[in-house]
């Protein structure tokens, strides 16, 4: 059997992370994890329980205090192929994606300890091997000796144009001047924070896919992870 790998995609908002981690992950039979997800579950509970205020203010020690009774985990739905977010048993996939938890997202990924929690779970994970994982600080941080890292990057405006699509074929209300903005406030939000901010791993190969089809980005990362994989079995090519 083919020794397995782990792959970190990290990038900005709404630059098609997740299509691609997805396809890689059926493709080549492995694991799929959505880091960015688990950040929206937690800042659901945080709006959930009042730890978000109605002004938008965050109460960070009251949301760090309550993280013991955070339980979040995924389940595959095979009718979707994919796996889908349970916060406390609940699926929450398309709870997670609203607008409202896209706005604080941001601020709860600051929290130290709401960090420290996930990323300890990312780990765990990962250590299986086979996991293609994507989210902002995954080669730098979660897994920093994963064997193929990615950063994706592209025009904000089309980005926000890709994500307003797929929000309204999910049917949520919004405009693309607000996903516009979400955008730019997460991009820039998650690029100064001071806890593990987004950046490039020094080994990180950059996809910039502004003009990029999603066959060609998944042609691109195959090719990469096939070598990779193949490298491990003492093949070369
Ligand atoms: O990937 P997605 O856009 O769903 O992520 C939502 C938010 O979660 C990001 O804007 C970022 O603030 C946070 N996040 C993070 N670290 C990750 C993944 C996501 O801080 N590894």
């Amino acid at each position: 059997m083919k020794k397995k790998i782990n792959i970190a995609i990290d990038g900005y908002s709404s630059c098609g992370k997740s299509t691609i981690a997805k396809g890689i992950a059926r493709e080549l039979n492995y694991v799929y994890i959505d880091s960015g997800a688990m950040y929206r579950a937690v800042t659901l509970f945080a709006l959930n329980h009042g730890y978000i205020r109605t002004d938008g203010a965050l109460d960070d020690q009251g949301l760090e205090k309550a993280l013991d009774l955070v339980l979040i985990n995924f389940r595959y739905n095979t009718d979707l192929a994919a796996n889908e977010t349970f916060l406390n048993g609940q699926n929450v996939e398309r709870e997670i994606r609203s607008i409202q938890v896209s706005n604080h997202v941001s601020a709860v990924s600051n929290v130290k300890a709401v960090r420290n929690k996930l990323v300890k779970l990312q780990r765990r994970i990962a250590e299986q091997k086979g996991v293609v994982m994507d989210g902002r600080d995954i080669g730098t941080v979660v897994i920093p000796d994963a064997e193929l890292k990615f950063f994706m990057t592209a025009d904000s405006k089309v980005r926000a144009k890709r994500r307003f699509d797929e929000l309204k074929s999910q049917g949520v209300e919004t405009s693309l001047e607000e996903v516009l903005r979400n955008v730019n406030s997460r991009d820039e939000y998650d690029s100064s924070r001071a806890n593990d901010p987004l950046r490039k791993a020094a080994d990180a190969i950059t996809i910039d896919n502004t003009d990029l089809t999603i066959e060609e980005q998944f042609q691109f990362v195959m090719g990469h992870a096939m070598r990779r994989i193949d490298a491990l079995q003492g093949v070369r090519g």
